[in-house]
């Protein structure tokens, strides 16, 4: 015996009233009345949605700035940040030219999320110190094959004609510590 918490089983004799089985299934009952009464917790998905929360983190988009150009510099943070290991990115050095491309002048010349990976903390975009990246109100659509969630710059980097509106995520509190300088986060 490898604990004192061993019992020894009997079979017990069942009772007048449990071999009629009618008490119990008058309980069963009584439970499954007393909750059509009760508020509906469910919904007719698709056809009816929940609203939002203001702050819900879905699918990533990478911003341009005002003038078309990605404000992403490949610091890496992002990665570092990241508890699921799930942004991968290559930097490559901006050539003469690429001004109006890139904002700064290094550059991902590949960034890649894998959205298997993704828990949707939202650490990359508070690990940005470029406002390169946030998380939006978007879902990532659900596919049969693997290979297709890992999103590249091709799905993540906004265009210039369909840009992503992030200004839910600017709340009053993210916009004021951006301007602690004394912070190493903000002074890059
Ligand atoms: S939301 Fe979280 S898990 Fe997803 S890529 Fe960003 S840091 Fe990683
Ligand atoms: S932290 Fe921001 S700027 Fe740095 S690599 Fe990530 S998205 Fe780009």
């Amino acid at each position: 015996m490898l604990t004192n918490r061993s019992q020894t089983v009997a079979k017990k004799e069942m009772t007048l009233v449990e071999r009629l089985y009618l008490p119990a299934i008058l309980h069963g009952m009584k439970i499954t009345v007393s909750h059509f009464f009760k508020k509906k917790v469910t919904i007719n998905y698709p056809e009816e949605r929940r609203e939002f929360a203001k702050v819900y983190r879905g699918q990533h988009v990478l911003k341009r700035d005002d003038k078309g150009a990605e404000r992403c510099t490949a610091c890496g943070l992002c990665a570092v940040a990241c508890p699921a290991e799930a942004i991968t990115m290559v930097a490559s050095e901006r050539k003469k030219g690429e001004e109006n491309l890139y904002r700064e002048e290094k550059y991902a010349s590949v960034y890649e999320i894998n959205m298997l990976r993704c828990i949707f903390c939202g650490l990359c975009e508070d690990a940005c110190p470029k406002e390169a990246i946030f998380l939006t109100d978007r879902i990532v659509p659900s596919t049969f094959d693997r290979g297709s969630n890992i999103y590249g710059k091709d799905i993540l980097v906004e265009t210039m004609e369909k840009r992503i509106d992030i200004s839910p995520r600017q709340t009053k509190e993210v916009l004021d510590f951006k301007t602690h300088k004394e912070y190493a986060h903000n002074k890059l």
